[in-house]
């Protein structure tokens, strides 16, 4: 997605060889135009897919999530990272170590928002080893629902979570894709993602 790829170029920063800073556009500051055109794309990659819910963590996940909610015309989930006093007692948990934080979260759903007969997509901000997209893929397939797609908008394919999603069976859609940053440089990966080559 070329409008995504050039915020990326414009604004995002390198914070080291693993992390990037996207806080003008995703996750402090949200740019509304981009978000919507996000949604736009998501949901035209899965308008066939028959799907029934999206579904996010809190919360950098959220604004990409609500826009292609909107677009699918479904609900949005958003799981939770905390307990609160108004977590239910019905819910469904799966431990998440958070890249970001470097601590494992309880991620929690309510069991009456997910039913057995959703299709749902899942729906994160980025894409770096993986975790927080299989702790809601269990999550979806602990209530008996089918994840139908992952949909990232930033997928750092060198952390090889692409490849983790993929070889358990799961459909994996990234609108801008970073092959390496190492340098300082952001370099997008084209055709060939690292995971899409043979095992080792
Ligand atoms: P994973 O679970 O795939 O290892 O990491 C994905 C989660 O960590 C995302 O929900 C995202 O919030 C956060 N994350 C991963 N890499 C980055 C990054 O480079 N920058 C920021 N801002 N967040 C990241």
């Amino acid at each position: 997605m070329q409008l995504l790829k050039d915020k990326i170029l414009n604004e995002a920063r390198v914070i080291n060889d693993t992390v990037l800073l996207v806080d003008t556009f995703i996750n402090h500051q949200v740019d509304p135009e981009l978000m919507q055109e996000i949604g736009k794309t998501f949901s035209a990659i899965y308008k066939m897919e028959g799907v029934t819910k999206v579904i996010t963590i809190e919360s950098s996940g959220i604004a990409p999530a609500l826009m292609t909610a909107l677009m699918l015309n479904v609900p949005l989930v958003i799981a939770r990272k905390q307990k609160s006093i108004t977590t239910q007692d019905n819910i469904y948990t799966e431990k998440v170590v958070s890249f970001t934080k470097q601590q494992t979260n309880d991620v929690t759903v309510a069991q009456k928002l997910l039913q057995a007969s959703d299709r749902v997509l899942i729906i994160d901000d980025f894409l770096a080893h993986g975790e927080a997209a299989l702790g809601l893929a269990r999550i979806v397939e602990k209530s008996g629902a089918k994840v139908v797609g992952i949909g990232i908008v930033i997928e750092k394919v060198f952390q090889l979570g692409g490849r983790k999603l993929q070889d358990a069976g799961y459909r994996v859609d990234s609108l801008a894709r970073i092959e390496n940053m190492s340098s300082g440089k952001i370099i997008f990966a084209e055709k060939n993602p690292i995971y899409a080559s043979p095992k080792l």
